[in-house]
């Protein structure tokens, strides 16, 4: 086959001029952080508390006692995980949805695929205001919907009039905001999210807010607007506060005609009833699964004091991690020493910061200590 008919992307993928790849992928990269073994992990917002004891016991029974239905296909609807999905809700925000308000999926990345495949597509748009979680518009792109950058302040915040503004002229299908922020950490108020809902509903559109981190956050939550804005999404996940990434369990909260599309556009079966039992264990035990939660904000504090300390700058976080800059050297630089010194912490590809999540104390000292060995 001649060099013209390979084509290249930026990571040296060489596609094969036989392989019918759709256009609009040509240039694509896999999403990666590196996964490295034998240095701290820092890098993936993961929470550092493992299953505790006692839930794991309870899993293992409640796996043991379905093992013996494993030839059959589990609840397509997962009814019984999205009735405890709903209690936990409204217990934290005082709300009164049920099953029909609830929509489950393996991580909230495939609920966000699924909101794409129904609300997205070819001649349809979505805004999201960067720098921001860039799974969005990476599936925005294999689903063929247009993806308009808006944008932040300096300090990463949301202008809430401003984005009215925009979304009022450019009618997107879809609005995405992700409170608190990944990577910058910082939450948008109940207030500028409604005036920001207010917009989207007038154009016809979608608000979906990504709470991935609302757990670890002051604010309230997004969910507590869906009686008076039907058009108001949320997205949430077990992965960072339930400490549970390994099993991904993310779920949707939305006015019942939004899960109704769901039922069209998800696979059948999509989430396997091992799945779906450890997560209803993990509901069942919601506080001791989250019992780290507190610390982890403790740390968050703690961590960003020691920052500010060493003359560097971190941003206010409601959420896991950190971005900070004012560090000296470039992104990549700064990132490598780290890694040098045994902790991997996220470049995100965002010149002069670097994010790093909130470990347990001792990794948090580890971090704190590289970070002290930089002459400032
Ligand atoms: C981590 C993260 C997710 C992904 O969560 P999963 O449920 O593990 O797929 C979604 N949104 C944001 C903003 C995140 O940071």
């Amino acid at each position: 086959m001649s060099e013209k008919n390979v084509t290249t992307n930026s990571h040296n993928t060489r596609w094969p001029g036989w392989l019918p790849l759709r256009p609009a992928l040509k240039n694509s990269t896999p999403y990666g952080a590196p996964q490295l073994d034998q240095v701290i992990q820092l890098n993936t917002n993961e929470n550092p508390n493992s299953l505790p004891d006692l839930v794991r016991d309870r899993m293992m029974d409640r796996i043991a006692e379905i093992a013996t239905g494993l030839n059959r296909y589990p609840d397509r609807d997962a009814v019984a995980l999205r009735e405890k999905l709903a209690g936990y809700i409204n217990r934290a925000s005082d709300t009164q949805f049920g099953v029909s308000h609830i929509w489950v999926a393996n991580g909230s990345n495939e609920i966000l695929q699924t909101l794409f495949l129904a609300f997205g597509g070819a001649g349809r748009t979505a805004i999201g205001f960067t720098p921001s979680y860039s799974v969005h518009p990476m599936i925005a792109n294999i689903t063929g919907t247009s993806w308009i950058v808006g944008s932040r302040d300096s300090e990463f915040g949301v202008d809430a009039s401003g984005a009215a503004t925009g979304i009022r002229e450019l009618k997107p299908s879809l609005v995405f905001l992700t409170t608190p922020n990944n990577p910058s950490g910082t939450a948008t108020s109940i207030s500028d999210i409604e005036e920001i809902a207010r917009a989207t509903g007038d154009v016809g559109g979608l608000l979906i807010v990504d709470e991935a981190y609302a757990e670890f956050s002051p604010e309230d939550s997004a969910v507590t607007l869906i009686r008076r804005f039907p058009h108001v999404v949320v997205s949430r996940t077990m992965s960072k506060a339930f400490a549970f990434a390994g099993v991904r369990l993310g779920y949707l909260v939305a006015h019942p005609a939004v899960i109704d599309s769901m039922l069209v556009t998800r696979l059948p079966y999509h989430l396997s009833a091992l799945t779906q039992a450890a997560a209803e264990v993990a509901l069942d035990n919601a506080e001791l699964m989250q019992s780290g939660i507190e610390e982890i904000k403790a740390e968050r504090e703690r961590v960003a004091a020691a920052i500010s300390l060493n003359g560097w700058k971190p941003l206010p976080s409601a959420a896991n991690f950190i971005l900070f800059s004012g560090f000296p050297g470039t992104s990549h630089e700064v990132w490598q020493r780290f890694l040098d010194g045994g902790v991997l912490i996220r470049d995100t590809g965002l010149e002069g910061y670097l994010r790093v999540t909130i470990g347990t104390p001792r990794e948090n000292d580890e971090f704190l200590s590289v970070m002290h060995s930089f002459a400032s």
